[in-house]
């Protein structure tokens, strides 16, 4: 019996005005992958992201969750919509974001919180015992109270990992995770993606790091001209790689 993809992505194309930026990528999900996304800047590594939470509306192609349909084209054929409600999308399929995109006047358990309370509807208790044990697992547990301008850009992208984690999604998307962190604070962060890993979540990273993606990810993709233009096992694609626009990448990213 072959396995059903946790996602499923069919023929996805997303323009703006004329920008043509993604041009039709097939690409199954299984249980448990770790997929690296890698690609120049401009190459619509995070439209690419967006899309699959419909932070971006797909111009046309289909996404399949578990094998619901998330959108189908228009009868025009030009756009797709959700058919499920976009909420209950977001809340399986959680996104990490390069700047944290924390809420300033929130303190860290109210980031965390925020979610469980207005999405989930749970109650203030049930939602601070789970968000504790989210902010426990990502080492910031005492860090409960403060607001977000006193962490570290380390800390504030942990807290960002365990609010998304808080509503335990099937699938996480993390795009240049550490992209906006100082070089010594990266290692931290990438420490808590790689425990998530361990525990056998379902990931897709877009990152710069190629080392990290080497021993993160069970599979690498790179992405060129709106598609992919190779995929395949770490070792295949990062240490031989048969696409000259990977190796170009790569050879600028050693
Ligand atoms: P990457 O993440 O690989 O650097 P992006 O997905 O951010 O690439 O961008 C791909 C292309 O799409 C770029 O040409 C960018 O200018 C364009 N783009 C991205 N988001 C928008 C937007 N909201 N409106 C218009 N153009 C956009
Ligand atoms: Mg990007």
């Amino acid at each position: 019996m072959t396995e059903a993809p946790v996602l499923r992505i069919r023929g996805l194309n997303k323009s703006f005005g004329t920008n043509h930026v993604l041009r039709g990528i097939d690409l199954d999900v299984m249980a448990g992958d770790r997929i690296a996304i890698l690609g120049a800047s401009g190459s619509g590594k995070s439209t690419f992201l967006r899309c699959l939470n419909f932070m971006e509306t797909p111009s046309s192609g289909e996404i399949t969750l578990d094998g619901r349909v998330l959108g189908r084209p228009r009868p025009d054929g030009s756009r797709i919509y959700p058919e499920a409600s976009l909420t209950a999308v977001r809340q399986r399929i959680g996104m990490v974001f390069q700047q944290f995109n924390l809420f300033p006047h929130m303190t860290t358990i109210g980031n965390v919180t925020e979610g469980l309370r207005t999405v989930q509807r749970k109650d203030r208790a049930t939602a601070e015992a789970r968000a504790m044990r989210e902010l426990a697992r990502v080492g910031l547990a005492e860090k409960a109270q403060e607001y977000p301008s006193r962490l570290s850009g380390g800390q504030k992208q942990r807290v960002a990992i365990a609010r998304a984690l808080a509503l335990d999604p099937d699938l996480m998307l993390f795009d240049e995770p550490t992209s906006a962190l100082d070089p010594e604070l990266v290692g931290e962060v990438l420490g808590v993606i790689r425990s998530l890993a361990d525990e056998g979540r379902t990931m897709l990273l877009v990152t710069h790091e190629v080392g990290f993606a080497y021993h993160f990810a069970n599979r690498v993709i790179f992405m060129a001209d709106g598609v992919i233009q190779e995929e395949g096992p770490p070792d295949a694609v990062l240490k031989g790689p048969q696409n000259p626009r990977t190796q170009a990448f790569l050879a600028r990213h050693k």
